[in-house]
């Protein structure tokens, strides 16, 4: 944690200014600092998560004593607002699960809430694939539950929204990237994109004549490791040493590296491209940290420039994130950069959403797909095949099978404080193993081990809405990577050229709005793969939201203070979005398993009874494709079973 600001560099962060987030958290800057555990008290409480007893809501509880929107902080505006990551109510109600405190006797109280052919947990893409393509593969008539415990629905690809200076802005929590499908290659993909008549060109924002133009990332990735700085205008921050622009393109010419670690940065840079599955099961085997030093015989520099980049895309550190994983975030640099809608992937859960129930996000079109209000109130209607239960937990579920003989099992959330039990004939758990596991109370020991071999890592998306970023454009860049910043927060930012669509057209100049977006994993350097996700999420957890706000303001101030940043001038909001499970972490073995034991993937794909599971996860790499498609496959696999 770093020591909250007083007096003058108050007011030189911008802290002392009414932005909107001040709303929520006024008044308590001061105190949220003593509400922060000690690393002592943090670290005791991580080894008891590892352990698996309850200990590690500590911070939790540390932080309620400041009061709730000290975590979640400020939401942005629109249908999104109340849903910015893991809130706290979310973050509440899955530690309650997790330590046990829905027992049989709360549960006896729960009142009936009906009858279905299918429940599904979750309402991000796979929740939402899994009721769509449920319904097509069962015969009509099918009554369908969909339990979700955030305000909104989309899980990992849910969007901010603000409004700033009159221009409506929006930026992604988390998912945001893709690659188009192709036309006609009868792929699930090109048939998503076909059946719900999503455009494969799109309008980018474009420059007025009299300004200079840059060049902009399409998406909050491909500016990260600078392979595509041959089609983004890209600054490396080294402090002392100051800026330097696209520093690939002249060979790290001009940048502090000594001469044998330019040599084997570009040596690394080279070594992309596809591998053979022997290759693929090798690198299984190693951590990267060792294929880049031990394999390749790296200088460390290689290692440190990619290590936040595995921190992020993996959840951990180099030193225990797999090789394979690491080799193939090596890409092309010529590659075709990927895009991302305004609002990141939320346009594929709400196509869903519309697939399932139209009248919840009225038109047709792609403009309303992405802008337009959700019809709260078509969400949850007796008289519709899908009902949508916002704010939902489910807590446990079991089958009914032995104890009534009927083919069924009782579904048991918590709403609004109340619980309530439905009986569904099939279920489709569209939620991760950290939630499935507490919740599966009759899984199979085999399963549960399987699952015990899982582990997580949590990931922090922030999204500054600026007035303004001449302080960015007089630097010449759209997007920073920094390095040695010892009290400063993330590694890399960037502002993303805009998709323009029907009635929705942001003006592109560096004195009008636009969102800076900074994408982070926390990894833990030295520890083994699952200590390093619980070490690091319980400090997240247990981490203010204006300590996190500090730390923001202080990076950018260091960052662009000389290039005109003005904190209290230029930033409108601040909004973070917190994901306490962002990573299967894959350590070495996970996929391809270790000592003749098979990954443990396998198993959980195959689920139990009547139970279909159906998270991106069981791709081990998540991604929108394999949120489609495993929740279309446990779809399709609970229908088959009625
Ligand atoms: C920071 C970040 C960046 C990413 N970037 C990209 C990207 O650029 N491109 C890409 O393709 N993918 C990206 N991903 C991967 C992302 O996981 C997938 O794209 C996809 O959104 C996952 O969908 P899902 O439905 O499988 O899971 P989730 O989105 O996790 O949905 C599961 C839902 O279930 C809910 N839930 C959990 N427990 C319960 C319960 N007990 N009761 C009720 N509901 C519950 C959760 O709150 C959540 O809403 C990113 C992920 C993260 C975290």
């Amino acid at each position: 944690m770093s020591h909250l600001p007083s007096g003058r560099e108050r007011r030189r962060l911008g802290l002392d200014v009414r932005i909107t987030r001040r709303d929520f958290v006024n008044g308590v800057l001061i105190g949220a600092g003593t509400v922060m555990l000690g690393a002592s008290s943090r670290d005791a409480a991580a080894a008891a998560e590892v352990a698996g007893r309850g200990a590690a809501s500590e911070p939790a509880r540390a932080i309620r004593g400041a009061g709730e929107d000290t975590f979640t902080g400020y939401g942005g505006v629109g249908d999104y607002a109340r849903a910015n990551g893991n809130t706290w109510p979310v973050v509440q109600a899955a530690h309650r699960l997790r330590d046990g405190q829905y027992d049989s006797a709360a549960l006896a109280h729960a009142q009936a809430a009906g009858e279905f052919d299918l429940v599904v947990v979750g309402g991000g893409i796979a929740g939402l694939s899994a009721a769509y393509y449920f319904l097509k593969a069962a015969r009509g008539g099918r009554r369908v539950l969909l339990l979700e415990n955030h305000a909104m629905l989309g899980g990992e690809a849910r969007q901010n929204e603000f409004m700033v200076d009159g221009e409506r802005l929006l930026g992604p929590q988390g998912s945001n990237d893709f690659s188009v499908p192709e036309r006609g290659s009868d792929s699930l993909l090109d048939s998503f994109f076909a059946e719900f008549d999503l455009p494969r060109e799109y309008a980018w924002q474009s420059w007025g004549p009299k300004l200079r133009p840059l060049r902009f990332a399409r998406d909050n990735y491909s500016n990260m490791d600078g392979f595509q700085e041959s089609q983004v205008d890209i600054g490396y921050f080294f402090g002392a040493a100051g800026w330097r622009k696209n520093i690939w393109a002249n060979a790290l010419a001009e940048t502090p590296y000594s001469a044998s670690a330019r040599r084997d940065l570009l040596e690394w840079r080279a070594n992309h491209g596809p591998l053979s599955e022997a290759e693929n099961r090798h690198l299984d085997t190693l951590t990267y940290k060792d294929y880049l030093e031990k394999v390749c015989a790296y200088d460390p520099a290689v290692t440190r420039m990619v290590e936040p980049i595995v921190g992020l895309l993996s959840g951990v550190s180099t030193d225990a994130a797999c090789a394979r994983l690491g080799r193939q975030l090596v890409e092309a640099p010529d590659r075709a950069m990927a895009v991302s809608f305004p609002g990141g992937n939320s346009p594929f859960p709400r196509a869903l959403l519309r697939g399932v129930l139209p009248q919840s996000l009225p038109g047709k079109d792609f403009s309303t797909l992405m802008y337009a209000p959700v019809n709260f109130a078509a969400l949850d209607r007796d008289d519709q095949p899908v009902r949508i239960r916002l704010n939902a937990t489910a807590v446990r579920i079991e089958h009914l099978t032995e104890r009534t003989s009927r083919e069924a099992l009782a579904v048991t959330y918590e709403r609004g404080g109340s619980l309530f039990k439905a009986e569904a004939r099939t279920v489709v758990m569209a939620s991760g193993g950290w939630v499935n596991k507490h919740i599966l109370t009759d899984m199979p020991a085999d399963l549960r081990a399987a699952y015990d071999q899982f582990s997580y890592a949590p990931a922090l998306i922030v999204n500054v809405a600026l007035r303004q970023w001449r302080f960015l454009y007089d630097l010449g860049v759209t997007a920073c990577r920094w390095f040695d910043d010892t009290d400063g927060i993330g590694y890399c930012c960037n502002i993303r050229q805009n998709m323009v669509t029907a009635g929705h057209s942001p003006v592109l100049h560096p004195d009008r709005p636009a969102v800076l977006s900074f994408y982070m994993g926390l990894p833990v350097p030295g520890l083994p793969a699952a200590a390093q996700g619980v070490t690091s999420r319980t400090r997240f957890l247990g981490t203010p939201y204006m300590d996190f706000e500090v730390r923001i303001r202080r990076q950018m101030t260091s960052l662009f203070a000389r290039s005109g940043f003005k904190p209290e001038r230029d930033i409108a909001a601040i909004v973070l979005n917190r994901w306490g499970h962002a990573r299967l972490i894959e350590p070495p073995g996970f996929h391809y398993g270790v000592g003749g034991r098979p990954s443990p993937l396998e198993r959980v794909r195959e689920g139990y009874g009547r139970v279909a599971i159906g998270h991106s996860e069981l791709n081990g790499a998540q991604h929108w494709g394999s949120a489609l498609e495993y929740g279309k496959r446990a779809g399709e696999k609970a229908a088959a079973m009625l």
